[in-house]
């Protein structure tokens, strides 16, 4: 006999979790390729980087942990992985 009986403790997690980089709103809803080099330039120069997509933004403002791919972002990325 495996099952053991494990009493459940439900943990209640922070239900309305609010970090203090998120008071602004224009965080990144999603993740965009960008490539290596223009993120450290970046970080080096400040200079925005220009994702996959097109999309441009300073490399300041990362997506959260957890948020999907940009859907643009991957179609490139895939079509230049031929
Ligand atoms: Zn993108």
């Amino acid at each position: 006999m495996i099952g053991r009986v494990s009493t459940s403790t439900t943990t209640i997690e922070r239900p309305d979790v609010r970090d203090e980089t998120s008071t602004t709103d224009d965080t990144p809803k999603f993740f965009h390729y960008v490539k290596k080099d223009q993120i450290i330039d970046s970080a080096v120069n400040g200079r925005v980087v220009v994702a996959l997509c097109g999309e441009t933004f300073p490399v300041t403002k990362q997506a959260r942990p957890g948020s999907p791919v940009c859907p643009d972002c991957e179609r490139v990325y895939r079509s230049l992985r031929k």
